[in-house]
Parts: structure tokens; C-alpha cells; sequence
């Protein structure tokens, strides 16, 4: 039986499954195709790295699980199993643990959704992307918007409550008219989460070769910032209030995973390119999936107190309630005025930050400008 530090709060376990049908055009995720031979040894990996770091760190509670990718669908019912069975055997995980698994559209099986909830996931992410065809097939993806509909009615039948659904905008020839079409065909699917993210053309993608050929075009800026409000009312509308830049949910539906990390909960990542936040350090296991399987030693690094305190800011920030000035000086031994001093006056004079019932958080404005705001933060 585990024994965890009884003092210890819990913390989030995060297992990165590197692996999908094919490349979307915009990803630059660590996440291969074509590497199937490779599965079964990377799940073997991973069960391994979780023992040895739950020794390590002497088994701690875990409220919140998160399978990532990649495309953890794309792994057996006997692989998901085992993973989890691992994470279970390795750490105390609370009875009313969240624990979510990212599926692709398209890759959701019947079965694999039956296993998933009898081995205690309660929590699918479904990236649905977009309504339209054409964009789904300008970004790459395997599905279409039927598939997405299947695979939450699939979910659905397997006993999953909480569903959420990860939409984009600012795409090539996309128009606010047909993120507004998008979000209304994604509440008939009654989600209680939707992540709604703005395009980033990362360097070195097909798609930011094609804009660079000029073969391809982003919306302008106005364009993309009438999608994003055009998100948020219509989510709204819906009842889905935004808690975050880019996630929004129903009451009490809020993801808790995601939470803790924008609130510097300690967390475990385990397989190619996760990330851990242990004890004041960071972890990065290796970025590419060659070396994580060929063994190679994470990199270790300690973050100062005045990284800390930063990234408190910088990370609470993203959460439309901000930062609660109570939580901070806890966590830092002095106050948000008193870490940031006048740092603080041009963003509150120019109305990008305010105070509100003893927090800090970003205007409206603010969360459109966010990265002007830490700039000036730094
Ligand atoms: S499904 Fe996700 S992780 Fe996989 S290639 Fe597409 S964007 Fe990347």
C-alpha cells in the first residue's frame, strides 16, 4: 500500500503519448507518425519512469491524471490500462480524482472508451478543431466533423459525463462566420468544456512554409480578435463562461488538471518531452521520442524565488479571476505590490490590469494583450 507524505497537498500526473495517424500542418507537438513498432517499448518506458520517480519522490497523493499527446486514443485498451494501473500502483490517487484522456476524433473506439472509464478515466478532450471541412483538411486532420459527433456519442454511451472539445480559430480563410458555425455545432454536442485556441504557426511546419510562399494567408489581427469575441458570446450564450484565455465551461466543470498548473501545483510528467514541477525544480525528460527510449537522463534545473514569483504572475495571469494577492504572499512570503513594486502602474494606468476583490487580473483589454502585460511585468 502507498504511503504518502502525510503533510503533502496533492499534485498532477501528466503522461505525454507521443504518437498519431498522421502530422497535422501546423504541429510542431512532440508527436510522431509512422512509429507504431514503437508503442508497446514506449509504454514499457513510461511505466518504468513512474516507478523510479514516484520512489523518488516518495509516492505523493495525486489529485488529477491528464493522458496528453499526441494521440493517446491511438493506444490499446491493454496499453491505456496499463499506464494507468501503473500511476494507480506508484501513487495515492484521491477517490475524486479528475482524470482526463485527449482523444483525436476518428482513432475513439467503443472498446477503448469502455476500458478508459472502467479504468477510471472520467474526463474526455476530443479535438474537434472546426465544422468546416475545408479547414480541417487545410490543418491536416485525419477526421471530419461527423467523426466528432460519433466519437461524443460514443464517449456518451461508455459513461462519460465530462466532455470537452478543442476548437481553433484564426486559420487561413477562416471567417467569424464560420468560428460562429463551429462553436453552434459544438454545443449540440452539449460539452462541458470547450478550449478555444488561436492559431500559432510555429517555424519549420508545412503551414508556416506555406504562408512564408505566400500561398497561404492568417486572418488580420481585427479579423482573429471578432473570432475571439465572437467565441466568447457565443459560448456564453450557451453557458459555457470563460475561466481562462482560452477554456471556457459550465459550472463546477472547470478543468482542475490545467488549474493546478496555472497555480503552480506541483506536478509529475512522465514520457518523451513532458515536463515536471517538483520541489522547486523543473524536469525536462528528453524532447524527442529516440532519446527518451534510448534512455537519456532528463535535465534537472532549480527556479529561483524571483522565477517563482514571475511565474505565478505570468501563469495566473491566463485565469480570468487573476491572482489573489492572500495566495501569493503565502506562496512567496510577500505581496503582489511588494515582489512587482511600480512594475505594476503603466499596465493598471493603461487599463490592462486592475485589482478586484483583493486580486490582480487582466482587463478585457488586458487578456487580448496579455504578452504586452508580462513584458512590462519582467
Ligand atoms: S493530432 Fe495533435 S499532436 Fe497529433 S499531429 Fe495533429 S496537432 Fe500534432
Amino acid at each position: 500500500m502507498i504511503m504518502p507524505e502525510p503533510s503533502q497537498s496533492p499534485i498532477g500526473l501528466y503522461v505525454h503519448v507521443p504518437f498519431c495517424v498522421s502530422k497535422c500542418a501546423y504541429c510542431d507537438f512532440a508527436s510522431y507518425a509512422g512509429r507504431e513498432a514503437d508503442v508497446a517499448g514506449y509504454v514499457e518506458a513510461v511505466v518504468r519512469e513512474i516507478t523510479r520517480r514516484s520512489e523518488e519522490t516518495r509516492h505523493p497523493r495525486a489529485d488529477t491524471i491528464f493522458l496528453g499527446g499526441g494521440t493517446p486514443s491511438l493506444l490499446s485498451e491493454l496499453q491505456v490500462a496499463r499506464i494507468l494501473e501503473a500511476l494507480f500502483e506508484a501513487f495515492a490517487i484521491e477517490e475524486e480524482a479528475e482524470i482526463t484522456c485527449e482523444c483525436n476524433p476518428g482513432t475513439l473506439s467503443k472498446r477503448l472508451a469502455e476500458t478508459m472509464r472502467k479504468a477510471g478515466v472520467n474526463r474526455l478532450s476530443l479535438g474537434a478543431q472546426a465544422r468546416q471541412e475545408r479547414l480541417l483538411r487545410l490543418l491536416g486532420r485525419i477526421h471530419d466533423w461527423e467523426q466528432v459527433v460519433d466519437s461524443v456519442e460514443i464517449a456518451r454511451r461508455a459513461g462519460f459525463e465530462n466532455i470537452n472539445l478543442d476548437l481553433m480559430f484564426g486559420l487561413p480563410t477562416q471567417t467569424a462566420a464560420d468560428l460562429r458555425e463551429t462553436v453552434e455545432a459544438a454545443m449540440e454536442l452539449r460539452p462541458t468544456h470547450v478550449s478555444c485556441y488561436g492559431l500559432i504557426v510555429e517555424e519549420g511546419t508545412p503551414m508556416h512554409r506555406d504562408i512564408t510562399a505566400g500561398k497561404l494567408a492568417l486572418p488580420e489581427e481585427e479579423v482573429e480578435r471578432e473570432m475571439y469575441e465572437t467565441a466568447r458570446q457565443t459560448l456564453a450564450e450557451h453557458g459555457l463562461h470563460q475561466y481562462e484565455i482560452s477554456n471556457f465551461a459550465r459550472e463546477g466543470r472547470q478543468c482542475r488538471h490545467n488549474i493546478g498548473c496555472w497555480t503552480r501545483v506541483p506536478y509529475l510528467g512522465f514520457g518523451c518531452a513532458a515536463h515536471s514541477f517538483f520541489g522547486e525544480c523543473r524536469t525536462m525528460n528528453p524532447t524527442t521520442l529516440d532519446a527518451y527510449l534510448a534512455g537519456e537522463e532528463p535535465k534537472t534545473e532549480p527556479i529561483s524565488k524571483e522565477e517563482a514569483r514571475f511565474e505565478s504572475l505570468m501563469l495566473g495571469l491566463r485565469m480570468t479571476r487573476g491572482v489573489k494577492d492572500e495566495d501569493f504572499t503565502r506562496m512567496h512570503g510577500m505581496s503582489i505590490r511588494k515582489a512587482f513594486g511600480e512594475k505594476l502602474d503603466q499596465p493598471i494606468r493603461d487599463g490592462l490590469l486592475e485589482w478586484h476583490e483583493g486580486a490582480l487580473r487582466l482587463t478585457r483589454l488586458g487578456m487580448d494583450l496579455q504578452n504586452s502585460v508580462l513584458v512590462d511585468l519582467m
